[in-house]
């Protein structure tokens, strides 16, 4: 049994949301852990009494998580972020403002999920080996940006597989004038994205890799916001021990 004053003290911000609520609980469970403060909307983080907080772990909306990160930099807290709608700008302007805080450390990771960063790093490894690639994620109807996350990050990562192999362009012979605006989703980094919104779902994700003659289809399928527990908690572990910026789970499971 770890003393109260040794455990880890956590603050949980968007603690009424879907995902706060469940780091509360994950949190008040962990025998190592302390919930030190819980906020939601309206509640400045200025009142985050930051000398008892170590780290701060926030599932908010994507406006306000990057202007969180920056207070919690400004107060000496460590991160650890869920909320999603990162791009490469903003996660630069989280690195340089790290560059004056040596001691603080930020985790960003699209997804917590342990089946999630595995399917997107067999992805990765599965890539050079394919013609074609294209990802198709699919969530509850209540989220806000598209694509997920998740998706940017594993269409990034199957790109850069791809471009290190030397691949080119996926075939498409798509004509934009016999097309729709969209039928071909989003290009990341030259993958197609595509994204349904279906009640009834959490968070799912598809990697499509084609051949002639055959595809790989590397699935996951996060069926109850419990699954992203084991993940959130191991960051809340580490990111003490990671000043900087780490972006994505897989350091912290000895991926890359
Ligand atoms: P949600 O249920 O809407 O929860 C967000 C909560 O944050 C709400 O209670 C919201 O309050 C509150 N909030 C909004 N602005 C805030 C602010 N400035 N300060 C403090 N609290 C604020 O959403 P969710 O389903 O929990 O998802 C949260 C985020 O996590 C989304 O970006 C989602 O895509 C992401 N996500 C990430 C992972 C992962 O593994 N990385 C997994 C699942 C979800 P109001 O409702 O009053 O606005």
């Amino acid at each position: 049994m770890v003393a109260v004053d040794q455990a880890i003290a956590v603050a949980v911000i968007g603690a009424k949301g879907r995902m706060g609520s469940a780091v509360v609980k994950a949190v008040q469970a962990a025998p190592d852990l302390r919930l030190a403060d819980a906020l939601d909307v309206g509640d400045p983080l200025s009142s985050l009494p930051a000398d008892a907080v170590q780290v701060a772990v926030d599932f908010t909306v994507p406006s306000a998580a990057e202007d969180n990160v920056h207070q919690l930099i400004d107060l000496g807290v460590n991160a650890v972020v869920g909320t999603s709608g990162w791009d490469g700008p903003a996660l630069e302007r989280v690195r340089r403002h790290l560059a004056e805080a040596r001691e603080v450390g930020v985790v960003i990771a699209p997804n917590f999920a342990l089946g999630a960063v595995l399917a997107m790093h067999f992805a990765a490894q599965a890539a050079p080996f394919f013609e074609s690639a294209e990802v198709i994620e699919l969530h509850h109807p209540d989220k806000l940006d598209a694509p997920s996350g998740t998706a940017r990050h594993t269409a990034a990562a199957v790109a850069a597989a791809r471009a290190a192999a030397g691949l080119g362009a996926a075939p498409d012979a798509t004509d934009p004038d016999r097309s729709e605006p969209g039928a071909r989703g989003a290009a990341i980094d030259g993958v197609h994205v595509h994204s349904v919104r279906l009640r009834g779902l959490v968070a799912h994700e598809e990697i499509l890799l084609g051949n002639p003659g055959e595809y790989l289809t590397i699935r996951h399928d996060s069926l109850d916001r419990v699954s992203f527990m084991p993940g959130v908690l191991l960051a809340v572990r580490q990111v003490s021990t990671r000043p900087g910026l780490t972006v994505g789970l897989e350091p912290l499971l000895n991926l890359s």
